[in-house]
């Protein structure tokens, strides 16, 4: 510590030196950086000494909570022993090695193979190209489109941006590229009208069998959906839409990529998202809680289907990352999992503290100004809105949304808002009365809101 400038100095540093990501830099270097020194539990402190209770796990990734010893002795154990080496050109390393079988170990009968990036963009560059690829290899090489979703995520990358449905993305840097297509999403209360949800859920999954039609199925070489939206503001499909969405893929022999970055490592009460919806991925993509975030490691899951004609026929894969399968990321990676596997964080989700946080979020749904909360495992959605009755939405979604985020985290709790939705994403080692302190601070922050906004 004592090396370091006074941290008081540090916000002014930043402001000079540091572009901070998905950021509008004048205004926050106005506003002054927030700076966090250290973690524990699901708790965060920054340079004042003030704590926060973290519902959002960092970046929907610290699956295990903060503050794990022995992630961190593995991390320091592996970096005397080997630092680094790569898994190019005929070598591996043992941490790369077992993190590929122990993450095959719960992919189920079918996701028996990893290729390893160093986040979830890169697995998203990864699957793109390797979607491509197996069918190029298969004698159809025109089977190249790939269609997403309106407001998906995907990453940041020129494909992830690209795959992902953000309009404001797309306007910086002239994106899409080519080749890709931009389904409705499952998104029944804002866009459901009077549908039922699960008329709506099959409305909107028919939409990929329309698309792909107009397209031509011999030119569409896969489909790509998160099981449950995250950054698109936790958008939960009604039960009827993944059921459908498989069916269609399978019919039109079209690749099912299921993005796993946030709901992959038992945030849904499963493994894997796609178990937790009963569907079978040909690709998925993983990041976030396969280190929870200790270090940065992503990879994608490959099925039979793809890997065997990767491996038997194709020759060599020209793609891959100087750091893919970093031998200390994945040791990190490996006692994170064995972390998950030892205290049963999954079965705690889906058996206990899942269902605990379902009741608790569930319970704001009386508040005046909330339409609908949400949630499954430990991921909650919670909509404001302005009458409920009709459900009517405020006329300023991100004005509403901000104000009862800046609100929590004024009172020592992160939350984070996607326009008018609140999302709630914690460590999957949140206690009883943890839950407590997030539910009872949000409704003071709806209340903040029901008592200043009138609409
Ligand atoms: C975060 C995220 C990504 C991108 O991962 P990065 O590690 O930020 O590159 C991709 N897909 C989903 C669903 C995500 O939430």
């Amino acid at each position: 510590m004592n090396d370091r400038p006074a941290l008081s100095n540090l916000a002014t540093i930043d402001a000079a030196h540091h572009l901070h990501p998905f950021s509008d830099m004048k205004e926050l270097n106005a506003r002054g950086t927030r700076i966090i020194e250290r973690a524990e539990g699901v708790y965060i402190y920054d340079s004042n000494g003030r704590k926060y209770l973290d519902a959002f796990a960092g970046l929907w990734c610290v699956n295990v909570g903060y503050g794990r010893r022995s992630i961190a002795d593995a991390a320091y154990r592996q970096m005397q022993e080997l630092p680094y080496y790569n898994t190019f050109f005929g070598t591996t390393t043992p941490p790369a090695t077992l993190l590929a079988q122990k993450i095959a170990s719960h992919g189920g009968e079918k996701l028996k193979r990893v290729f390893f990036t160093n986040s979830g963009s890169e697995a998203t560059d990864t699957w793109f190209r390797m979607a491509r690829v197996y069918w190029k290899v298969l004698g159809k090489p025109e089977k190249t489109e790939v269609i997403a979703r309106k407001n998906g995520y995907h990453g940041s990358t020129v494909a992830g941006a690209s795959l992902g449905g953000m309009k404001l993305m797309h306007e910086q840097g002239n994106l899409p590229i080519e080749g890709i297509h931009h389904i409705g999403q499952p998104y029944w209360y804002a866009e459901g009208g009077d549908l039922s949800p699960a008329e709506f859920g099959l409305k909107v999954a028919r939409e990929l069998e329309e698309k792909i039609d107009e397209l031509g199925e011999d030119r569409v070489a896969a489909f790509v959906a998160e099981p449950i939206q995250g950054a698109g503001g936790v958008i939960i499909p009604p039960e009827t839409y993944w059921p459908e969405i498989a069916r269609i893929c399978k019919a039109r022999n079209v690749l099912l990529v299921v993005d796993e970055v946030i709901c992959g490592f038992g945030r849904l009460g499963a493994w894997f998202g796609h178990q937790y919806y009963g569907v079978e991925p040909d690709l998925a993509p993983i990041a976030k809680g396969l280190s929870s975030g200790y270090l940065p490691i992503g990879g994608v899951l490959v099925s039979d289907r793809v890997a065997d004609v990767m491996v038997n026929e194709l020759g060599d894969f020209y793609h891959g990352f100087t750091y893919s399968g970093h031998p200390v990321a994945a040791a990190a990676a490996l006692e994170n999992i064995r972390i998950i596997e030892e205290e049963g964080l999954v079965e705690r989700v889906r058996d206990d503290i899942g269902p605990y946080f379902a009741e608790a979020w569930k319970s704001l749904e009386d508040h005046d100004v909330v339409g609908q909360a949400e949630s499954v495992g430990l991921i909650g959605g919670l909509q404001l809105a302005a009458d409920k009755a009709t459900r009517r939405r405020y006329a300023k979604p991100d004005d509403i949304g901000a104000t009862v985020r800046n609100h929590c985290v004024e009172n020592g709790l992160i939350m984070r808002a996607t326009g008018d939705r609140m999302l709630a994403s914690p460590a999957l080692t949140i206690s009883r009365l943890e839950i407590d302190e997030v539910v009872e601070k949000l409704r003071a922050a709806l209340d903040h809101l029901r008592d200043t906004v009138r609409e």
